[in-house]
């Protein structure tokens, strides 16, 4: 049945171009040629880094990062491997880039170990940390239940991934990860949340997603306030999880200050 409300509002909106165009405005009113937008050579793969990142692991070495006492990643065939300890099981470590970093778009590969030990949060654990406070969490998520909010690809402890991407343990995976930093004001309050949208294996398993604050074990997020750039970081939480091909790229995100 032709309904006739909806005829009457089908008609305005058919109507709205030529409406515009009776003013006298012109399709290059709309058009925007100022600013460009920067030229950036992709990699020759979409995994490979574009030419404007910042490769944080080639495959060579990890002087990128510093790496402290009581945690070893040995570096073999291209790859970067955690090397299994009980003691960074219990109390695990993160190393951190020298380089601090505000907005960003993040590629990282990981593998958990093919031989499948423990369960939980006991199976190939580790986590990408975002301005040393947030974390992406890395785990054994293939067929190896936990809780939601902690397994691979969570915002650990605030937000489960919106799928389980997981390939099974011993084949690489990709993260990439895009991340807005957040800003405070002058007394520490907080002007604008961090916010992630992260990729797993092609799949979109973080969308926009409201960062709480610094991650918590035990008790609620919560944010302190930081410099707008901070270092990212690998955890070693004691399991023999490995990384290659990690690549950085700084944003300048629209009506963001100070970004780069
Ligand atoms: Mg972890």
């Amino acid at each position: 049945m032709h309904h006739p409300v909806k005829a009457a509002l089908f008609l305005s909106f058919a109507f709205l171009p030529f409406a515009a165009a009776a003013q006298g405005a012109k399709p290059e009113d709309t058009e925007v040629w100022e600013p460009v937008p920067k030229v950036v050579t992709p990699g020759a793969t979409n995994q490979a880094p574009p030419a404007d990142a910042v490769v944080l692991f080639d495959g060579k070495d990890m002087s990128r990062f510093d790496i402290p006492a009581g945690t070893v990643w040995n570096v073999k065939d291209g790859v970067v491997t955690i090397q299994p300890s009980q003691k960074q099981q219990e109390k695990p470590i993160v190393i951190y880039t020298r380089q601090a970093f505000g907005d960003v778009q993040l590629h990282v590969e990981w593998r958990a170990p093919q031989e499948v030990r423990g369960e939980g949060q006991r199976r190939g654990n580790s986590g990408i940390f975002l301005q040393k406070r947030y974390e992406v969490q890395v785990l054994d998520s293939y067929n190896n239940r936990t809780y939601s909010n902690g397994q691979a690809a969570s915002v650990y402890k605030q937000h489960m991934p919106l799928a389980n991407a997981n390939r099974k343990p011993g084949e690489w995976q990709t993260y990439d990860i895009f991340f807005t930093a957040p800003r405070f004001n002058d007394d520490g309050s907080v002007k604008s949340p961090a916010y992630v949208t992260v990729v797993q294996n092609g799949v979109l398993v973080q969308y926009h997603t409201e960062i709480q604050g610094s991650i918590a074990f035990i008790g609620k997020p919560a944010y302190q306030k930081h410099n707008l750039k901070e270092p990212l970081g690998l955890q070693d939480h004691g399991d023999a999880v490995s990384y290659r091909n990690i690549w950085v790229r700084e944003l300048t995100l629209p009506g963001k200050e100070g970004a780069q």
